[in-house]
């Protein structure tokens, strides 16, 4: 490649992240909520249950349940917490780090899904409980993009960006953060409790990439 085409590679490279900083991501705000199996869900609302839907969520397919769970810790326990449907092949409690220390349990920050070694945790359901040797998880922040919003932003699934929120207010943070691409997904942005009490942000904000 000679230096012109090199140098026109950086000029595109540079128009894009100039271009990206313009669209608006939309920010949704993730309280403590979990996902289970069938055999688990069972084990909880008793054989043959099937989740309820509440509410349908951005991410194709994903909706809130009317089904809420105790969960509980080594050290206290936290009520009305949400599943998150549909059924899905594995069992995750998905928690803030402040609930990490009111439930007395020591979570990895992990990706979704990526459950070897994360913490133990049982949950409480109205027909029985469960204990999870592992499970328990803080979920590392995240923007979802379908493929083609992904080439718009020039981003790739697990690569981390960073991203501004709440520009020009008193909380203005910026937050690196990984990108997952699926053909399931749609764009937006994933932050726990924390992390938007941290940057000022409530659902449906936006946030831009830098
Ligand atoms: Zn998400």
């Amino acid at each position: 490649m000679g230096i012109e085409d090199k140098g026109r590679l950086v000029v595109e490279k540079l128009m894009q992240r100039a271009d990206r900083s313009k669209k608006p991501i939309v920010v949704n705000v993730s309280n403590r909520h979990f996902h289970c199996t069938q055999e688990v869900f069972e084990k909880l609302y008793g054989a043959g249950k099937k989740p309820t839907k509440k509410k349908d969520l951005l991410q194709p397919g994903q909706f809130a349940c009317e089904e809420t769970v105790t969960v509980r810790g080594t050290k206290g326990t936290l009520e009305n917490v949400r599943m998150i449907g549909p059924l899905r092949p594995y069992t995750q409690v998905e928690l803030s780090t402040t609930d990490t220390f009111t439930l007395g349990v020591r979570p990895p920050v992990r990706d979704s899904g990526n459950l070897k070694g994360s913490a133990p945790i049982t949950i409480v359901g109205p027909q029985g409980s469960v204990d999870l040797p592992e499970g328990a998880i803080v979920a590392q922040r995240h923007i979802h993009f379908h493929p083609d919003e992904a080439k718009d932003f020039g981003v790739k699934n697990m690569e981390t960006v960073r991203i501004k929120l709440g520009a020009g207010t008193p909380k203005e943070t910026i937050f690196t953060i990984l990108c997952r691409v699926r053909e399931d997904m749609k764009l937006e942005c994933h932050l726990d409790t924390d992390e938007a009490n941290a940057a000022g942000i409530k659902n449906g904000d936006s946030a831009v990439m830098l």
